[in-house]
C-alpha cells in the first residue's frame, strides 16, 4: 500500500476549494489551500505539516488562523508555500493578534513561509512563536526549479497561473508506487509486518538487488528476489490541483502541462460554459475549459472544485458540463 493513502477535497464543490493529502504512514497530512477548514476533523487538522496556498484571496487563506491556533500548543513547524510576497500576508495575519504571553517557555512552534516566484522557491521567512512570531529571513530550501517540495516518496511541482495576480497550481508526484502481493507472501510463507515497510523504502531509494532484507521472523532475503514477486513496482500517483485562473490560452497551456498524465485532477469549475463572459471578467475558468484541460492532459479522473454559488439551485449543472467536456459522448 502506498504512503499516499488518500486525497480528498476539504469541502463540497460549492465550498472554498481545498485538498487534503493524507500520508498514512507518516502520520502527517498536506493541504492545498487554506480556505474554510471546517470540513476537516480535528485529528486531520492536527496532522497538517505543510500547506500549499495558491494565492491569498480570502477563500484560499482564511483557514490559516485555524492551523495557527492549533500549532500554538505543540512544538513543531507549520510550513506554508505561497506566491511572491506571501510572507507579508502571513505577517499581516499574525499582527492581527496580541502575543504578549509567548516567550521561551512556550511550546517551540514556528511558521515557515516559502515563496515561489520566477519558477522556483526563492525566499524563506521564519516566524518563531517563542519570539512572538517576529519575522526573520532564512535561507530558501535547496529545491530544483519548478519544485516546492521534495522528500523520499514524492515531490510537488508548482506553476504560476494568471488570475490577475499569480495563482499557483500544484502537482504532487509520487516517485514509485510499490504494492505488496499478498498471494506471493502467502506462497513463500512470509509474514506481514514492519519489514515490508523497510523493504519498500529500500526499493524507493534504489538500493541494489543484492541488498539483504531481514524479515520480522529473522529470515534474510535478497531485495532482488522480492521485486517482481512479493513487491511490484509501478509508476507513482500524480495528483494535480488547479484553482483560480483566467480562462485564456496561456493558462490552458500551462495547466495542461502541469496536469499531464495525472491520475486525478482537481480543478476549479467556477462558471458554467455559457457564462464565459462572466468568467473572463472574474478571471476564473468555466466548466467547459476545465474539462478540455483535463482531456488534453490525459488525466484519468477529473473532480470539480470552487463552483460558483450562483448555480446552487442546479447543483449538477456545472459538474455535468465538466464531465461532458472531459469525455464527450
Ligand atoms: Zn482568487
Ligand atoms: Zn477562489
Amino acid at each position: 500500500m502506498s504512503r499516499l493513502a488518500e486525497t480528498r477535497p476539504v469541502g463540497g464543490p460549492f465550498d472554498d476549494p481545498g485538498l487534503l493529502v493524507d500520508l498514512r504512514f507518516g502520520r502527517r497530512a498536506l493541504l492545498f489551500d487554506l480556505g474554510d477548514l471546517s470540513g476537516l476533523g480535528q485529528r486531520e487538522r492536527l496532522r497538517v505539516t505543510d500547506a500549499f496556498v495558491s494565492h491569498a484571496h480570502m477563500d484560499h487563506f482564511r483557514g490559516f488562523d485555524t492551523l495557527l491556533a492549533l500549532g500554538l500548543h505543540r512544538p513543531g513547524t507549520l510550513r506554508l508555500v505561497g506566491p511572491k510576497d506571501f510572507a507579508d500576508r502571513v505577517a499581516a495575519k499574525i499582527a492581527g493578534y496580541t502575543w504578549n504571553l509567548l516567550d521561551e517557555t512556550t511550546p517551540d512552534f514556528s511558521v515557515v513561509v516559502d515563496e515561489f516566484f520566477d519558477g522556483a522557491v526563492r525566499r524563506r521567512t521564519r516566524f518563531p512563536g517563542r519570539r512572538a512570531f517576529a519575522r526573520e529571513a532564512a535561507d530558501p530550501p535547496a529545491l530544483s526549479p519548478g519544485l516546492v517540495h521534495d522528500e523520499d516518496d514524492f515531490s510537488i511541482e508548482a506553476m504560476a497561473l494568471d488570475h490577475g495576480i499569480p495563482s499557483l497550481a500544484f502537482a504532487l508526484q509520487e516517485r514509485r508506487r510499490i504494492n505488496v502481493r499478498r498471494d506471493a507472501l502467502d506462497r513463500r510463507g512470509l509474514p506481514v509486518g514492519p519489514w515490508l515497510t523497510a523493504a519498500k523504502r529500500a526499493v524507493r531509494r534504489g538500493d541494489p538487488p543484492d541488498t539483504e532484507i531481514a524479515t520480522d521472523d529473522g529470515r534474510r532475503l535478497r531485495l532482488g528476489d522480492l521485486l517482481d514477486d512479493v513487491l511490484s513496482v509501478g509508476p507513482g500517483l500524480r495528483v494535480a490541483y488547479v484553482v483560480d485562473a483566467a480562462p485564456h490560452d496561456a493558462n490552458v497551456a500551462a495547466a495542461t502541462a502541469l496536469a499531464r498524465g495525472a491520475d486525478r485532477l482537481y480543478i476549479e469549475s467556477a462558471f458554467a460554459t455559457e457564462d464565459l463572459a462572466l468568467a473572463q471578467r472574474r478571471l476564473h475558468l468555466t466548466a467547459g475549459i476545465a474539462g478540455r484541460i483535463a482531456r488534453a492532459a490525459g488525466v484519468r479522473e477529473v473532480i470539480p472544485l470552487h463552483v460558483s454559488p450562483r448555480y446552487l439551485d442546479r447543483p449538477d449543472h456545472v459538474p455535468a458540463q465538466l464531465r461532458a467536456a472531459f469525455a464527450p459522448p
